[in-house]
């Protein structure tokens, strides 16, 4: 029966943690393979992770889930069979036994109770596979199958290859955040990065009907829905209608000020909604010098509106690099389709580079900005939950 090895990646290394993490990432993978509960058998050792597949159909279909879990490393498909001489050769030679062309076998013996020592077991296999195989030969530098037998306490693991997995830590482990979610490219990889270093994140989204459409609203769920594969469990959308604040920014004097303190009203509303989510972070996609609004100064002036941090992952990375990430999680496609939202809609003619803090809160005074923020985030937020394999309006 052919089993799923999965190797834990980075968290091997953290120490008193290591548990907690391990954890976290196992009840991740429970929930992501639910629909398959009643086929699998988990079996933890101390370094690994072994699924057993009862059902040998559904292995390609488990693994690709698999491969988008953060925190694991790699996955290997793997023969477990009893830690005996001939039942490790027969198994050896019948994985082999077809294949044309060269090869290469390597022993770990983890088991330092197992009689034959690693060097005398390869030679064996090595030597019944070249007997039995006349159209194999071996190749130790740059071998077409590499055939691994790994002798552990609890048996005999045997595997031919090693599929690379997302890495990073398990989503959970380092609590979570609000993501600021537009319908553009840099959030969603924003998000995807955020994932990626175990910090789960729920989305918010402002819309200003009848401004933008409900096309503009439609790609939201959808770029939220493709990052669910990277998400923890259940997370949640909440979508902000803007369009009060909004109308009250038109009045503001200094024009070329709109966007810096639209992003502080959008930073205010988000502090708000993650003291009640229990979120410990903001994550935008805002990217060092990529427009006018993301300059280090425009930054510095919306942090002083922030109690909380908050992470901008793509700020030093070049649009190409975020296009080739936002390809990668298949958010691409989606967030190039030609839908308004509420910034391309607002920009000033001369949006201020360099913002200064004390101008924006002069500005400021003129807005009626705590009962207005109070009023949108208790009245005006609906809120969506991906529950079984949709976003449903909660
Ligand atoms: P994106 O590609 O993510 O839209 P962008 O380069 O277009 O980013 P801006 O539109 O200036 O940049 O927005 C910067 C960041 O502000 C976005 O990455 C996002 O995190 C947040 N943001 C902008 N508009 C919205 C919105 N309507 N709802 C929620 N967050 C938004
Ligand atoms: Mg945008």
């Amino acid at each position: 029966m052919k089993n799923v090895l999965i190797r834990y990646g980075e968290l091997t290394l953290k120490g008193n943690n290591r548990n907690t993490f391990i954890s976290k990432l196992i009840q991740n993978i429970k929930f992501k393979l639910k629909k398959y509960k009643e086929i699998i058998v988990y079996k933890k050792d101390h370094n690994n992770l072994v699924l057993e597949i009862k059902e040998q159909s559904k292995l390609d279909e488990i693994c690709s889930i698999l491969q988008n879990i953060f925190g694991i490393y790699s996955l290997s498909i793997v023969e477990i069979v009893e830690k005996n001489e001939e039942i490790i050769l027969n198994k050896t030679l019948e994985i082999c036994k077809n294949h044309l062309g060269t090869f290469k076998v390597e022993v770990e013996r983890k088991d330092k109770g197992f009689a034959i020592n690693s060097q005398e077991l390869k030679t064996k296999i090595a030597v019944n596979i070249l007997k039995n195989n006349q159209n194999i030969k071996v190749d130790v530098h740059n071998p077409e199958l590499k055939l691994t037998v790994i002798i552990k306490h609890n048996g005999a693991f045997i595997f031919t290859s090693r599929i690379s997995a997302l890495k990073g830590l398990p989503v959970g482990v380092s609590s979570k955040g609000l993501s600021l979610l537009s319908g553009g490219i840099d959030s969603p990889v924003a998000s995807y990065l955020t994932l990626k270093r175990g910090m789960q994140v729920d989305f918010l989204h402002f819309m200003t009907p009848p401004h933008t459409s409900k096309e503009a609203l439609d790609k939201v769920f959808k770029l939220a829905s493709k990052i669910e594969k990277y998400n923890q469990a259940n997370f949640s959308l909440y979508v902000c209608d803007f369009s009060m604040i909004l109308k009250e920014l038109m009045h503001i004097k200094e024009e070329s000020y709109r966007i810096t303190i639209m992003r502080r009203i959008f930073i205010r509303i988000a502090n708000k909604l993650s003291n009640i989510i229990g979120a410990q972070a903001i994550i935008t996609g805002e990217s060092l010098g990529q427009v006018a609004s993301q300059t280090i100064e425009s930054i510095h002036v919306i942090n002083q509106v922030s109690d909380l941090p908050i992470l901008r992952p793509v700020l030093t990375y070049d649009k190409e690099e975020i296009i080739e990430i936002s390809k990668k999680i298949d958010t691409y496609e989606t967030s190039i389709l030609p839908f308004d939202d509420v910034c391309s809609m607002y920009v000033p003619k001369n949006p201020v580079t360099k913002p200064k803090t004390f101008i924006a809160i002069k500005q400021e005074e003129s807005l009626l900005l705590d009962e207005m923020i109070e009023y949108t985030v208790k009245n005006l937020i609906k809120i969506y939950i991906w529950r079984e394999g949709e976003l449903v309006e909660k």
